[in-house]
Formats: structure tokens, C-alpha cells, sequence
């Protein structure tokens, strides 16, 4: 059996291409402002898609680069004059930044309200608690391309691989409200590979290039790979082996093209949402 590829290109195509219909209609656009700190050359490509995506969609949209030099109190401040910007609907801060920011004292900073990426611990609160917040991007795009497989979710095995705040926490507390049995695993799991053997849904999110081997996919599973790993020749891979588990999965995604588009797609869907 050859999986069916989960086309997160061509589902976030679609979703954005509702919202710009959406935004056309709406008389006061609303605004999202995509914070750089630093000169990471990843983080600049993830930021100037987000801002493509933005002006495409006709969302108002600003992008504050700031030096690798910024200091923490510098970009609290940057964050506060955005907080106080009635134009501004949603405020992302690109991570990782530089050493010497404390990630967390920026996450705490940001308006509940404004926190387009889901990282407040007001939403994640509200997330834990199964109530309307944001939810982060890569998780809700994660939630949406499973939606797509038209595969009951209920009861199903699911193993989150990963555990961050950002992608692997919130994937898992979604799959469990949608009545997955869910399992999350990281660097100290033991025996990994009888774990991923057994789910039904596996999302691989820790960024080491194929370390989800395609052998121990569950024939039928639906593999979500969020892992985005550049190798040294240039090409951008997965945390999964793509072809041996495309063979054992019945739905897979692909890197790039699957949940990297989709979070970009979920960015603009919280950035309406905040401005309603
Ligand atoms: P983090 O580095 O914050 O988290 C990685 C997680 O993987 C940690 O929980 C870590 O465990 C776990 N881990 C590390 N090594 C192993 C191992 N050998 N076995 C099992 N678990 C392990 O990364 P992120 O969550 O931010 O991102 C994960 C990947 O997803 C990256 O490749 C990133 O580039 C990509 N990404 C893709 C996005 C997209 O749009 N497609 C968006 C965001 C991220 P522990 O907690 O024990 O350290």
C-alpha cells in the first residue's frame, strides 16, 4: 500500500483563499504585525512567507526587524507599543530569539487577545481546558489536515513525538479532545519504536531528520511530520523516513508542502479571529 499524501500545500490554498474572500468583505482589515529579531536565516524566510501570505490574503501588516544586538527589555518594549496599537490585531514574535532574551518573558508580555501563535499561558489555559482561545498555529493546522482524511478520530491511538509548548503540547491536548487515546513521547521515552507501532495517528515534532523509522508505522496509520531539518546538501526533510512509512501509512505528509503551509494558513485564520 502507497499512503495518500495529506497536500497541506493545497488545503492551506484553499483556506486562504476563503479568508482573502472573507477580509475583502470586511471594512476595517485586520492588522498583523510579524516580529524579527536577529538575522537567522530560517526565521527570515518563515517571517517573509508569513507576510507574503498576509498582503496576498489583504490583511494590513507590518514586519518590525530588530538587530541580533536587541536586548530583552528593547523588545518587551517593542511588544508593548504593539500591545497599545489599536491598528495592530495580532502580534507574532518569531522565535528563536537571540541568547540573552528570555522566550518566556516575551510570551508573557503578549496581549491574551493579541497572541495570534497560542502561546500565553491564558491560552494555553484555555486550550487545556477545552475553551475558545488561540490555539497555536502548527497544532490547529495539524487538526485540520487530519479533518481531511475523513478518518474518525474517536478512540484512535495517537503518539505525539515531541513535547514543546509550541507544537508538541498543544497537538497532543487537541487530539485528546477530539477523544484520541494519546501518548507523547520525547528525548527519555523508552522504546519509541514500540510505541509509534501501536498509534494510529503518529506526529512527529523534535527535528532530527528521519528518526521516525518507516518500518515501525502501523500499516493504516496517518503520519503527520512536522519536523522541518535541513540537510547539509540544501534539501529540506522530515522527522519521519518518507518513503519506507509512505509504504506502511494510508496518509502521510509531505516536507515540505504539508504542515508547513497550513501553519502559515492557521496564522491568518487567528489574525481575523482577533480582529473580530
Ligand atoms: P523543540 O526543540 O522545542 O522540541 C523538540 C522535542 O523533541 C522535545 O520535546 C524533545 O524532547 C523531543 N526530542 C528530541 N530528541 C528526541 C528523540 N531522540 N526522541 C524523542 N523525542 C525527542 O522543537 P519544536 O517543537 O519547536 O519543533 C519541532 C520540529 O518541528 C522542528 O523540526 C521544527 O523546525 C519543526 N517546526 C515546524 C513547523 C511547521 O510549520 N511545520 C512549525 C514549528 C516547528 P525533550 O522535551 O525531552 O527535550
Amino acid at each position: 500500500m502507497s499512503a495518500r499524501l495529506l497536500d497541506g500545500k493545497a488545503v492551506a490554498a484553499e483556506l486562504t483563499e476563503a479568508l482573502r474572500l472573507h477580509v475583502a468583505g470586511l471594512a476595517r482589515k485586520p492588522g498583523l504585525a510579524v516580529v524579527l529579531v536577529g538575522d537567522d536565516p530560517a526565521s527570515a524566510v518563515y517571517v517573509r512567507n508569513k507576510t507574503r501570505t498576509a498582503e496576498r490574503i489583504g490583511l494590513r501588516h507590518w514586519q518590525i526587524t530588530l538587530p541580533a544586538s536587541t536586548s530583552e527589555r528593547e523588545l518587551l518594549d517593542e511588544v508593548d507599543r504593539l500591545a497599545a496599537d489599536p491598528d495592530v490585531d495580532g502580534i507574532l514574535v518569531q522565535f528563536p530569539v537571540p541568547e540573552g532574551i528570555r522566550r518566556l518573558a516575551v510570551v508573557d508580555r503578549l496581549p491574551p487577545g493579541k497572541d495570534v501563535d497560542g502561546l500565553h499561558i491564558e491560552n494555553a489555559g484555555l486550550l487545556a481546558q477545552k475553551r475558545d482561545g488561540f490555539v497555536p498555529c502548527t497544532p490547529a493546522g495539524c487538526m485540520e489536515l487530519l479533518a481531511r482524511t475523513g478518518v474518525s478520530l474517536r478512540g484512535a491511538e495517537a503518539v505525539v513525538i515531541g513535547r514543546s509548548d509550541l507544537v508538541g503540547r498543544p497537538i497532543a491536548r487537541l487530539l485528546e479532545h477530539a477523544d484520541c487515546t494519546v501518548t507523547v513521547a520525547h528525548s527519555r521515552t523508552r522504546n519509541l519504536a514500540e510505541h509509534v507501532a501501536r498509534a494510529d495517528v503518529v506526529v512527529a515534532a523534535v527535528g532530527v531528520p528521519g528518526m521516525v523509522r518507516g518500518e515501525w508505522i502501523k500499516p493504516g496509520a496517518i503520519v503527520l511530520d512536522v519536523g522541518i531539518n535541513r540537510l547539509p546538501d540544501g534539501t529540506l526533510t522530515g522527522d519521519v523516513e518518507f518513503a519506507p512509512a509512505r509504504e506502511r501509512a494510508a496518509w502521510i505528509t509531505p516536507v515540505p508542502g504539508g504542515v508547513g503551509p497550513m501553519t502559515i494558513a492557521m496564522l491568518m485564520a487567528n489574525t481575523v479571529k482577533a480582529a473580530r
